[in-house]
């Protein structure tokens, strides 16, 4: 049950990321709504569990609420490699979902149906969903200090982790600011702005929360969604230590007056870039890209302070590589190399796309771009993502058979794996099962249960075991 105390007292973290998809549906002999095409994706997963809200056997969770957009939530992860992989993966169960339900539909709604996954974060219509991250954090940290420490970082990160949008009144570098305004200026009125009200560590209570972080674009761009994690885990580091020994972070003093206007202004970095004029110092607010350099120092004498300690909480990811890869994009950033980002950061590759696109077409209009980015966000039938990264435009950190195991492998040292064993094993032998992140329940021949109340721990409990050999 408990978690171990070197899990508890060193720098460890668990990372999850769920991503909802938007859907749609062109050259039908009909109007499809996006209501219908999500329930045509989710047949198979209905008559399979009997429910639209089920766990596959690489221990994620597939999911869809009433309205229209699938959710997937990848299985607990040590390391943001293993959490990006699982990310990837579902990238790909959509996709599966997607080209299945195609077939089906093209046979009442003609041969040019063509079924559309969107991982992005607003929809034709104007309604926004989301991305959130998930964060395990020791409880003993207020959940205040980390709200006012981390939000200016989680801000201004979007600098390189934003996904970008075209509107008619111009570019923008995220595609949420316009719709986040609530949640963020509430930061300042003490409601929780960037982690779910409900207190759901999905663990030991008395030892972590559940960081529910919602201030985040979904990514296409690998580098952008590893990056994420991996810097937003440093910087928990920093502050869970100084937490732990009762110190100052560092980060005390790093803060907006008001987050929303800040959190919109960085989404317009560029229209300030280019007008070079009133520049965000100027009205009184800190400049962005400023600010991401206060964390990244403090960031880097910590780990130069405890390198050991934070290299060990990262399986698979080099620290080193992280701090560099962060520095390289705030020094891309500060010279306005765009070329360069379009590598790794999606707002940045849009761009680059868009001042290709005009130079070759003065008249664009606004619908070409359009049509340009939901291609971009295309999971299922999409090409322009494929083809930057077949020309080596867009830089993927996993091999292709990595993300293509992800799709039925579970992390291997959290509790994913004994979840994703189980849904396998339930699969195969036809028992009727039912899960959440920390109960495994079988209910039919006969009702058996098990409680994976640790994410780190990957060894079966007595009950687990009993558990698998009921189905045997
Ligand atoms: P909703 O979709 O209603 O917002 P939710 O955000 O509470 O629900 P899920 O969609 O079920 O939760 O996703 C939970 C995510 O949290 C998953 O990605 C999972 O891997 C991750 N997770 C599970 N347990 C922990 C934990 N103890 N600490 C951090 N992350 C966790
Ligand atoms: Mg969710
Ligand atoms: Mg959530």
């Amino acid at each position: 049950g408990a978690t171990p105390a070197a899990e508890l007292d060193g720098f460890m973290r668990i990372f999850g990321v769920e991503t909802e998809y938007g859907v749609s549906v062109t050259g039908a002999d009909r109007p499809v709504d996006a209501g219908q095409v999500a329930m045509t994706m989710f047949q198979p997963v209905v008559s399979r569990a009997r429910s639209t809200n089920t766990y596959l056997d690489n221990g994620s969770r597939l999911y869809l609420d009433v309205g229209s957009h699938p959710e997937y939530a990848t299985a607990e992860a040590r390391d943001p490699f293993d959490a990006l992989a699982q990310d990837a993966a579902g990238e790909r169960v959509m996709a599966s979902l997607a080209a299945d339900a195609q077939t089906r539909l093209r046979a009442g709604h003609g041969e040019d149906a063509t079924i559309h996954v969107f991982k992005n974060n607003v929809d034709s219509a104007g309604h926004a969903f989301g991305c959130h991250e998930n964060y395990l954090v020791r409880r003993f940290v207020p959940l205040e200090t980390i709200e006012r420490q981390l939000l200016p970082f989680l801000i201004t990160r979007q600098l390189y982790t934003g996904a970008g949008r075209f509107t008619p009144d111009g570019f923008q570098i995220t595609q949420r600011a316009d719709f986040l305004d609530e949640a963020v200026s509430s930061a300042t009125t003490r409601s929780r702005p960037m982690v779910n009200t409900r207190d759901e560590p999905h663990a030991d209570p008395e030892s972590f929360r559940r960081l529910h972080v919602i201030i985040g674009d979904s990514n296409r761009s690998q580098w952008a969604t590893w990056m994420k994690l991996a810097v937003t885990h440093l910087v928990l580091c920093v502050i869970e230590d100084a937490v732990r020994r009762g110190r100052p972070s560092g980060f005390e003093d790093l803060t907006f007056d008001d987050p929303a206007a800040a959190n919109r202004a960085v989404s317009r970095w560029l229209d300030a870039g280019e007008r070079r004029v009133g520049d965000a110092g100027a009205a009184g607010m800190p400049d962005p890209l400023a600010m991401q350099h206060r964390y990244l120092d403090i960031v880097e004498a910590f780990v130069r302070d405890h390198h050991d300690a934070v290299a060990a909480s990262l399986p698979k990811s080099e620290v080193d590589v992280v701090l560099a890869d962060w520095r390289w994009a705030l020094e891309m950033l500060e010279r306005r190399d765009f070329l360069a980002l379009s590598t790794r950061v999606d707002w940045a590759a849009k761009h680059v796309l868009a001042s290709a696109m005009r130079r070759r077409r003065p008249d664009l209009d606004f619908a070409q771009l359009e049509r340009m980015e939901l291609d971009y966000h295309d999971v299922a039938n999409g090409r322009l993502y494929g083809s930057l990264v077949a020309h080596s435009r867009l830089q993927v950190l996993l091999e292709d058979s990595t993300v293509a195991a992800a799709k039925h492998e579970p992390p291997a040292d959290t509790r994913a794996a004994l979840r994703g064993a189980f849904v396998r094993r339930a699969l195969d032998t036809g028992a009727q099962f039912s899960c959440d992140w920390t109960t495994l329940v079988v209910t039919a021949p006969t009702r058996r249960e098990a409680t994976l109340l640790d994410p780190f721990g990957a060894e079966p409990s007595d009950a687990y075991r009993a558990l698998m050999a009921a189905m045997e």
